[in-house]
C-alpha cells in the first residue's frame, strides 16, 4: 500500500523565493515584523520563539503569516483569479504547490509556472512572500474524471494519494513564522476577497467553510448546490457502521451506499441566516480550510491509512481532535467549486 512507501521528496522543482524586504528596505525589516521573525539572529543561528508565534481573530493588523496550500491536478484560471483578488496582504502569503508526476501534472505545472511568474517578477508590492511548487514522488490515479475520482470503489486508494500529496506539502512548506495555512482546492474558484480574514477571524483551530457549487437549473435558471459533503457532525449510527469495520475499512460521506446519518454541513445552509453562524464538526472537507499552524506543528497530518475508519480530510479531524483540537465549520459561509 502507499502508504508504507517511504516519503521522499524528489521533485522539487520551481522554489521562488522573494524575501521583500530586500526590495521594500527597511520599512518591512523582519524584525518589526511582530511575533512571527527571528527573535535572535546571529550568523548562521537563528532562533525562532514559536511560543510568541500568533495566530488570532486580528490575523491582518498583527501581520501573521498565511501559507496557502493548495494541491492541483488541473490549473484553473478561475482559481488564480480569485486567489489574486484575496485581500489579505500578499508580503504576509505564502503559496505551496503540489502537482501529479504526470501528463495532468505537467500541463498543469506549465499554466501555473507562467502565471506564477508574471506575478513574482511584476511589481514588488504585489508579489507573493514565497512561492512553491512540489511535484509528487507518490501514485496518483490515472483518471480524473468525476464520475471515476468519486467511484466508491475508488475513494480508498484516491483518498490515501491525496493524503500523500497534502502530507508533502505542509511539511515541506511550513516555517518557524507561518501562524495559518490555509487549505485550498485548485477547483475553488469563487470566494469572497476576505476569506482569510474572515475565517481568521473565528479564532479557531480549524475551521472550514461550506462549498458549494453553481449551475443551471433548467427551470430555475441560475442556481446553487451542495459540493463537499466531508464536513459534517457525527451520528450512533456512522459509529456504529464503523464499530462493526473491520480495521482497514473506510466509511465515506455522500454515497448512497453507506446511510450514515450523519449531519451534513452542507444542508445546514440557509442564506436567511448569520453567515458567520459557527456549528463544531467531526469531520472536514479540504476545499476552502483554515488552520493554526500549530495544529499542523503539534502533529495533526492527513491519514493515508484507515485512522478510526477515516482518511484524509476527515482524519485529519479526527486526529487534531485527538490531539485536544475542535474542528468548527460556517455553513452559512460559501465559497464556489468549478462546475465540470
Ligand atoms: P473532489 O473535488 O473532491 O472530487 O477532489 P479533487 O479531484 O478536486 O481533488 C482535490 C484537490 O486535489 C484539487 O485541488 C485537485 O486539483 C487536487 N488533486 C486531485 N488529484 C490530485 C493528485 O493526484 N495529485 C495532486 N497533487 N493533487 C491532486
Ligand atoms: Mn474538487
Amino acid at each position: 500500500m502507499a502508504a508504507k512507501k517511504p516519503y521522499t521528496l524528489i521533485g522539487l522543482v520551481v522554489s521562488v523565493v522573494f524575501l521583500l524586504y530586500l526590495f521594500l528596505g527597511d520599512s518591512n525589516a523582519p524584525h518589526k515584523l511582530a511575533g512571527r521573525r527571528p527573535s535572535k539572529e546571529d550568523g548562521l543561528i537563528k532562533s525562532y520563539k514559536l511560543n510568541n508565534l500568533q495566530a488570532t481573530s486580528r490575523s491582518f493588523n498583527n501581520k501573521e503569516q498565511v501559507l496557502v496550500l493548495t494541491p492541483m491536478s488541473k490549473f484553473y484560471p478561475e482559481y488564480w483569479e480569485n486567489l489574486l483578488g484575496l485581500s489579505y496582504p500578499r508580503n504576509l502569503v505564502e503559496l505551496g504547490f503540489i502537482l501529479p508526476s504526470n501528463s495532468l501534472g505537467d500541463q498543469a505545472l506549465k499554466q501555473l509556472d507562467a502565471a506564477v511568474k508574471k506575478v513574482q517578477t511584476g511589481p514588488a508590492n504585489q508579489r507573493f512572500a514565497k512561492v512553491t511548487i512540489l511535484r509528487q514522488d507518490t501514485a496518483s490515479l490515472e483518471s480524473q474524471s468525476e464520475k471515476d475520482r468519486h467511484a466508491l470503489s475508488a475513494q480508498k486508494k484516491r483518498r490515501s494519494q491525496m493524503s500523500l500529496a497534502r502530507n508533502s506539502l505542509f511539511l515541506t512548506t511550513i516555517g518557524p513564522a507561518t501562524s495559518w495555512i490555509l487549505w485550498l482546492d485548485a477547483d475553488v474558484v469563487e470566494t469572497p476577497v476576505t476569506l482569510i480574514q474572515d475565517l481568521a477571524k473565528h479564532d479557531k483551530d480549524i475551521i472550514v467553510a461550506n462549498c458549494y457549487q453553481r449551475y443551471v437549473d433548467p427551470k430555475k435558471g441560475a442556481s446553487i448546490r451542495p459540493y463537499d459533503f466531508n464536513s459534517w457532525q457525527d451520528s450512533e449510527k456512522a459509529l456504529e457502521i464503523a464499530a462493526e469495520m473491520g480495521d482497514d475499512e473506510i466509511i465515506v460521506e455522500g454515497y448512497q451506499e453507506i446511510a450514515t446519518y450523519r449531519a451534513l454541513m452542507a444542508y445546514m445552509y440557509d442564506a436567511k441566516n448569520d453567515p458567520h453562524l459557527e456549528v463544531p464538526l467531526d469531520g472536514v472537507g479540504g476545499t476552502a480550510l483554515l488552520v493554526k499552524a500549530a495544529v499542523h506543528r503539534d502533529g495533526a497530518m492527513f491519514p493515508p491509512f484507515p485512522f478510526y475508519h477515516l482518511i484524509e480530510t476527515e482524519g485529519f479531524a479526527k486526529m487534531a481532535k485527538r490531539l485536544g483540537y475542535q474542528p468548527w465549520g460556517l455553513p452559512n459561509y460559501l465559497v464556489y467549486h468549478y462546475n465540470e
